[in-house]
């Protein structure tokens, strides 16, 4: 008990990462800041964890330790199963539903092979306040669960703005509200609109992983159970050409107000 280590666990999101910053800056123990990357972030993500390293090495004297499997979300969506009923089924893309297998083989089994390395740990996860009721003790022997924020009881607004205050915001919440991998099926069709507008590419991908999980005839097919992206693609481009449309409705309509409106009253 007494080699235990103490790991944050850093996504790149604000809240793992004001999580990580404020306990520095508290002066509080922090022997590992532990990312696990599943080889789907966003290429903003992975710039802003680089610019992260360098400020913190300099800041503080501790950099990002990156953890990989020899997968990625990629590979294992289209790897078959290799125990169970499904076994030698391609599984396609994750379950939106429960922890699926890309959160148990990118990220939970990775840190947790960490924490034993390293003789076991207090691992230090970035729930806020109002995620209280998703704490849960962790199953190893050699790892304890800490949940700092939930002690401060920070939430969103809370980190947003301390991390705007410390200069390390990070952009793509200027887009989203949650972040995680570009394509986690567990993101709400608001998030999924936001990658449709503004990462074109990348929703483009996401559809090519659902094309490739239907020609596989893969166990999940789809991101969400309701649409297809190729349903929803359609969809967005609709609305976002309704809102362009909404917008210059009511340009025209300020300016006709303008011009009806008398300069010398
Ligand atoms: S962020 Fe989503 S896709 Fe990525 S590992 Fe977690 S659940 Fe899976």
């Amino acid at each position: 008990m007494k080699n235990f280590k103490h790991i944050y666990s850093l996504s790149g999101g604000q809240d793992s990462t004001a999580m990580t910053v404020r306990a520095l800056e508290l002066g509080l123990p922090v022997d590992y800041i532990i990312f696990c990357d599943t080889g789907n972030e966003f290429p903003e993500m992975y710039d802003y964890l680089y610019a992260l390293d360098t400020w913190l090495l300099k800041k503080y004297g501790i950099g990002i330790t990156r953890l990989r499997s020899k997968d990625t979300l990629e590979t294992l969506c289209f790897s078959p199963f290799t125990k169970g009923k499904r076994k030698g089924i391609i599984r396609g893309v994750p379950y939106a539903s429960s922890m699926s297998f890309c959160t148990r083989e990118l990220k939970k089994n990775i840190s947790r092979n960490f924490a034993k390395k390293v003789d076991g740990a207090y691992m230090y996860l970035g729930y806020v306040a109002r995620e209280r009721h998703r704490m849960h003790e962790a199953t190893e022997q050699y790892i304890f669960n800490k949940y700092p924020l939930i002690d401060w009881e920070w939430n969103e607004d809370n980190v947003s703005a301390y991390l705007k205050e410390m200069g390390i915001y990070n952009s793509l919440y200027d887009h989203f509200t949650r972040t995680g991998c570009m394509f986690c099926p567990k993101q709400t069709l608001a998030s999924w609109k936001a990658l449709y507008a503004h990462f074109p590419q990348q929703y483009k991908i996401a559809q090519s992983w659902e094309h490739k999980a239907k020609e596989l005839n893969a166990h999940i097919k789809t991101f969400r159970s309701d649409y297809s992206l190729d349903d929803l693609a359609f969809r967005f481009e609709r609305e976002l050409q309704k809102e362009k449309n909404d917008k210059q409705i009511k340009f025209s309509f300020d300016w006709n107000e303008e011009n009806v409106s008398c300069f010398c009253k």
